[in-house]
């Protein structure tokens, strides 16, 4: 696993780390937790609400993992329009999935209200820029398809764009308004905070080591004791490792590296993102970018698969906030961090039954803020006795990819062609 998220931005200005200890003993729960991210710590919440006895078990800290890291935008939909992914899911589920997926912003916020999550959200909207006419055109679509669906989305035009965002860079686009930003860490505590106050039992440094079925009950085993439970939930993504087989060849991690600049001087930073939004644009290898509460600029985008990057491989994105903004050109970065983005071949999160009572749901491709709050509850709803027919997202096997190591390395190719056809396409 990479190491410590220390010189994270989120980690120097996050609400204070759950009060956890590692697990000892013998214990029992009605479900077992794999994972403190957002998957499991809003499974657990919702568990705990419902009076279940809940157990979550974090190899490191709460929001170690991906959650810990992420941009914090909170963004609508899958990689697939709502019209595609009716035509692929068809008349019943399709609806319900596009329903759902387009739910995720009133998920997000409205666990924020009712919990009282400190975790600066802003629900300001997000706006997909594009850097070419072919993915404009995509943008629109998208946009349109949306909307002929009711949902709170428009088209934005090349200079509107040039004055919300601060830059002339890119051709025009879309807002979504169910969208925003969120600090992701400050809210991956809050959920599990809230989940504390339900009464669920959450243990810190305490990696689940083997999992195993003796009659109707799974016993997971913990470097200090087990803890028993009739249901368990797989919430590890993109850090998943061996404890169920198969499952890590699931999902392909990537990397995605982010850089924040020091509060901007209001001078430098009045024009850049004038009303709050989230923004990531359509190349294929994207930069998504934001302010903090502070006036940062954040800037991602996608890194080596390396797990010891640093400071020095901040080129990828210091040329972005360059080209975006030349007037932060001496603005220096003052937080650097990176995490594992868990890619699926088909490009949607996958939620799995793997056994009775063991489920699992994962593989956001960088989708995970809103998409991993709403799959942690369906999990809950899973193992709650609700029926996979009557959850708004098809529940699957799982299905190792054929070949594994050669799409890891496949992967790690593609990102050089996307990277070229980027630059092709936006001369
Ligand atoms: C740099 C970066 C930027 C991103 N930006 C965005 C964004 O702006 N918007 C968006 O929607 N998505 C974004 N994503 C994706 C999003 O962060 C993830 O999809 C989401 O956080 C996944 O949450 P999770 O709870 O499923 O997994 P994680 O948060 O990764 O949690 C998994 C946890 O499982 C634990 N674990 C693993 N194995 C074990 C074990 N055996 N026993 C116990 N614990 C174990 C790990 O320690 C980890 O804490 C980004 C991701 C990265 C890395």
């Amino acid at each position: 696993m990479p190491e410590s998220t220390s010189s994270s931005l989120w980690a120097n200005t996050a609400e204070p780390e759950v009060q956890a200890t590692a697990q000892h003993g013998a214990a029992f729960a009605d479900v077992v937790i794999i994972g403190a991210g957002f998957t499991g710590c809003a499974a657990a919440l919702a568990l705990a609400q419902s009076g279940a006895r809940v157990t979550i078990l974090e190899a490191k800290t709460v929001g170690w993992g991906a959650s810990g890291r992420t941009g914090g935008q909170v963004i609508p939909g899958l990689k697939y329009d709502p019209d595609e992914l009716e035509a692929m899911f068809g008349s019943d589920l399709g609806p319900r999935m596009v329903a759902a997926a387009g739910s995720v912003g009133d998920e997000v916020f409205g666990l924020i209200e009712r919990h009282a999550i400190s975790c600066d959200a802003q629900r300001k909207g997000w706006l997909q820029p594009a850097y070419s006419a072919k993915s404009l055109d995509l943008g629109l679509r998208r946009c349109d398809s949306w909307k002929r669906r009711g949902a709170n989305v428009r088209p934005v035009d090349r200079s509107r764009m040039a004055q919300l965002l601060g830059t002339d860079h890119y051709l025009g686009g879309w807002e979504d308004g169910r969208a925003g930003h969120v600090q992701p860490l400050s809210y991956v505590r809050g959920l599990a905070l809230a989940a504390q106050r339900f009464g669920a039992e959450i243990y810190v440094e305490s990696p689940a080591l083997s999992l195993t079925k003796a009659g109707t009950k799974w016993r997971v085993k913990t470097p200090n004791g087990s803890v028993e439970a009739d249901q368990v939930l797989i919430a590890t993504n993109g850090y998943t490792d061996g404890l169920w087989p198969g499952l890590a060849r699931t999902v392909v991690p990537m990397i995605s590296y982010q850089a924040a600049t020091v509060p901007i001087p209001e001078a430098l930073g009045k024009s850049i993102l004038i009303e709050g939004h989230a923004a990531s644009d359509t190349r294929r290898l994207l930069w998504y970018f934001r302010r903090d509460a502070h006036g940062r600029l954040i800037m991602g985008g996608r890194a080596p698969y390396r797990e010891d990057l640093g400071p020095r491989d901040a080129g990828y994105v210091r040329n972005a906030v360059n080209r975006l903004y030349p007037q932060l050109r001496e603005t220096p970065f003052e937080f650097h961090w990176f995490g594992r983005v868990a890619m699926t071949q088909d490009h949607l999160p996958h939620l799995h039954r793997l056994d009775d009572g063991l489920w699992t749901a994962l593989g956001y491709n960088g989708r995970g803020v809103g998409m991993a709050t709403l799959l942690g509850r369906f999990l809950a709803e899973l193992a709650s006795g609700v029926s996979p027919n009557d959850i708004a997202f098809p529940v699957t096997s799982m299905r190792p990819i054929f070949g594994y190591p050669f799409t890891r390395l496949a992967a790690r190719v593609l990102t050089g062609y996307y990277r070229a056809r980027d630059q092709m396409e936006a001369a």
